[in-house]
Protein backbone atom coordinates (compact mmCIF):
# COMPACT_ATOMS: atom_id res chain seq x y z
CA UNK A 1 0.00 0.00 0.00
CA UNK A 2 0.93 3.51 -1.29
CA UNK A 3 2.42 5.40 2.29
CA UNK A 4 3.11 9.44 2.02
CA UNK A 5 6.99 9.62 2.30
CA UNK A 6 6.53 13.05 4.66
CA UNK A 7 3.58 14.91 7.03
CA UNK A 8 2.14 17.45 4.97
CA UNK A 9 3.14 20.61 6.45
CA UNK A 10 0.67 23.05 7.45
CA UNK A 11 1.49 25.49 5.08
CA UNK A 12 0.67 23.36 1.99
CA UNK A 13 -2.16 21.92 4.03
CA UNK A 14 -3.99 25.09 4.67
CA UNK A 15 -2.91 26.27 1.05
CA UNK A 16 -5.08 23.52 -0.21
CA UNK A 17 -8.17 24.34 2.40
CA UNK A 18 -8.04 27.86 0.75
CA UNK A 19 -10.59 26.00 -2.47
CA UNK A 20 -12.48 24.89 0.53
CA UNK A 21 -15.49 27.38 0.97
CA UNK A 22 -18.61 27.41 2.95
CA UNK A 23 -21.26 28.35 0.37
CA UNK A 24 -20.58 27.34 -3.43
CA UNK A 25 -20.08 30.22 -5.56
CA UNK A 26 -23.29 31.65 -7.07
CA UNK A 27 -25.54 31.48 -4.00
CA UNK A 28 -26.43 34.22 -3.05
CA UNK A 29 -29.22 35.37 0.27
CA UNK A 30 -32.69 35.82 -0.68
CA UNK A 31 -34.20 39.35 -0.41
CA UNK A 32 -37.22 38.65 0.61
CA UNK A 33 -36.86 36.01 3.20
CA UNK A 34 -32.86 36.02 3.81
CA UNK A 35 -32.11 32.26 2.80
CA UNK A 36 -29.66 30.87 0.71
CA UNK A 37 -30.23 30.71 -2.90
CA UNK A 38 -29.19 30.70 -6.59
CA UNK A 39 -28.61 33.60 -8.09
CA UNK A 40 -30.89 34.37 -11.19
CA UNK A 41 -32.85 31.66 -9.82
CA UNK A 42 -36.51 32.08 -8.17
CA UNK A 43 -36.27 31.47 -4.29
CA UNK A 44 -37.61 28.07 -3.27
CA UNK A 45 -37.77 28.70 -0.02
CA UNK A 46 -40.26 31.89 -0.58
CA UNK A 47 -41.22 31.70 -4.35
CA UNK A 48 -40.13 35.19 -4.92
CA UNK A 49 -37.85 36.52 -7.48
CA UNK A 50 -36.68 40.51 -7.49
CA UNK A 51 -38.33 41.34 -4.30
CA UNK A 52 -41.56 40.35 -6.15
CA UNK A 53 -42.87 37.93 -8.44
CA UNK A 54 -44.16 35.57 -5.87
CA UNK A 55 -45.32 32.26 -7.64
CA UNK A 56 -47.20 30.57 -4.88
CA UNK A 57 -46.92 29.89 -1.87
ZN1 LIG B 1 -36.86 33.64 -0.29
Amino acid sequence: MAVPQRRTSKTRRDKRRTHFKLVVPGMVKCESCGELKMSHHVCKVCGSYKNREVIKQ
